[in-house]
């Protein structure tokens, strides 16, 4: 029998946010052992992909250590990110002295940050590397949002990342490279790989690939792998431009049966993906245009969606922004649904108020100066509170246990707002089952996100608009004041590329 440890750690850091990760933060998303089983078999993630292509290979057990994850916030303590990565690593040690390991599978995110750790999966893979030496086969599949550093280069043999945004293949890409690294231990080989950084960073907003040219790159990616049997994957990282560290941007990496087919294709995409640079920009609306928008487009039974993806938790923004909340309230346009907005504080004060009730408080705009100022509500109409619980039906991370903590439904004239005590990403209807409303009655739908929700909105609504009000997961790169990112790259200058 062969036997795998499989173990990570995802977080997404946008270094612009004030919200540190802390044990604390952690805590309901910190799995071992058994338990990490239990919260991921049958979820369409990561260690659920793991878990089933073991299950599918004969001679194969695998041996669960920790998974740990938060919500993408500000920066990991310092700490907090010794104490996950030396968890890792005792915990495979501890397997490996109990039966050998014949391999390592980790899930990184590959955007992580921690304090004193700018490269924090370079970091984690480095430890695990150490503690294991040069022979033990480890393999590691990424977000694509992640900014692939040397150190991660240097310490993993085998190296992927999904190709989708919204994610909808993590749970394919997990089984993929678990898959290879099985292939590699029965084979006893170790992949040739190549990193090719461009000059070039991309906000969310650009890397939707259901249409348009990230979905051409997705495509090129697979049909190189089509066209050469020994190119063994290839993926197009967008990178993360909020997570300002030095190798923050774009790059493409391959893994090959021979060096040569890993250069070749690493450039040949590089360069495909770079002349098209040009093609990934997309419209940026403030709160009232973006809403004048939504509103001109002819009414259906589906309803229209308006993201504001420059407060989107997924990408570490704060979630209790209130530009386009208050623009909302403002247009008072019936059947208004905005979910969720992130208030411990409101969610709290409308539960001790009780269903049937009504409250008066200030909702929002309370984690930071620049999200917009908090929004008085007078006499909002108490329509729910809920425990916040639900399970995600969207085919990204489908099955996944959503816990938003405490949470309510607040009513405001036409307006049905959701408040919520956690910060996650929507990626369905969830934040608002979760407190009895249901999708029919919906006419104009506001969210927060800037891709994700599309995988399961796209066919149930009449139109999706993307709003970037201010914001630190903002489209406009100019407003933000990068220190380590690379101020001479693509679309902050007009930068030149060349293949290496
Ligand atoms: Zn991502």
């Amino acid at each position: 029998m062969m036997r795998i440890g499989i173990g990570g750690f995802a977080h997404e850091t946008n270094t612009f946010s004030n919200i540190y990760v802390t044990p604390q933060l952690l805590a309901t998303r910190w799995h071992e052992g058994q338990r990490m089983v239990k919260e991921n078999l049958g979820v369409h993630n990561y260690i659920g992909g793991f878990l089933d292509e073991a299950a599918a290979q004969p001679d194969v057990e695998y041996v669960p250590t920790v998974m740990a994850t938060a919500a993408p916030s500000g920066m990991v303590q310092k700490e907090t990110l010794e104490a996950i990565r030396d968890r890792i690593v005792e915990m495979l040690l501890a397997a490996h002295k109990n039966a050998p390991l014949d391999a390592i599978a980790l899930h990184l995110h590959g955007a992580a940050v921690a304090d004193g750790y700018p490269d924090v999966e370079g970091e984690i893979i480095r430890r695990v590397r150490d503690a294991f030496g040069p022979d033990m086969p480890i393999g590691v599949v990424l977000d694509l949002h992640g900014n692939i550093t040397d150190a991660m280069m240097e310490y993993a043999d085998l190296l992927i990342g999904v190709k989708t945004y919204p994610h909808v293949d993590e749970y394919d890409a997990a089984r993929i490279m678990f898959a290879q690294l099985c292939d590699m231990v029965r084979k006893g080989y170790k992949p040739f790989k190549r990193l090719v950084r461009l000059p070039w960073v991309m906000t969310c907003s650009e890397g939707l690939t259901m249409n348009g040219p990230a979905h051409d790159v997705q495509q090129f990616c697979i049909a190189c792998e089509k066209e050469n049997d020994d190119l063994m994957q290839a993926t197009f990282f967008q990178g993360f431009p909020y997570s300002d560290i030095k190798e923050t941007g774009v790059s493409v990496l391959t893994m090959a049966k021979t060096q040569e087919t890993a250069d070749a294709f690493a450039n040949k995409i590089a360069r495909y993906a770079w002349d098209k640079r040009h093609e990934f920009t997309v419209p940026v609306y403030g709160a009232e245009e973006a809403m004048d928008i939504a509103l001109a487009i002819e009414k259906s039974d589906k309803p229209v969606v308006i993201n504001e993806s420059s407060d989107n938790c997924g990408g570490g923004a704060p979630g209790d922004g209130t530009f386009l909340l208050r623009e909302m309230l403002k247009r008072n346009v019936e059947g208004s649904y905005f979910g969720f907005i992130y208030d411990p504080e409101a969610a709290l004060e409308a539960a001790k108020a009780g269903v049937g009730n009504t409250v008066s408080l200030k909702l929002g705009g309370k984690m930071d100066n620049l999200h917009g100022e908090p929004i008085e509500l007078t006499d909002a109409y108490v329509k729910c509170v809920s425990d916040g619980v639900y399970i995600n039906h969207s085919p990204k991370g489908f099955g996944d246990r959503y816990n938003m903590g405490p949470s309510a439904c607040l009513v405001v004239g036409n307006v049905h707002i959701v408040v919520s005590s956690a910060r996650r990403q929507p990626k369905d209807d969830g934040v608002f089952r979760m407190v009895g409303l249901s999708y029919e009655e919906m006419d104009v739908v506001a969210l927060k996100s800037s891709q994700h929700f599309k995988a399961w909105w796209q066919d149930k609504s009449r139109g999706m608009i993307p709003c970037d009000s201010p914001g630190i997961n903002s489209s406009d790169l100019h407003s933000f004041n990068f220190k380590n990112l690379n101020l001479s790259y693509y679309p902050l200058q007009d930068a030149t590329w060349e293949e290496e």
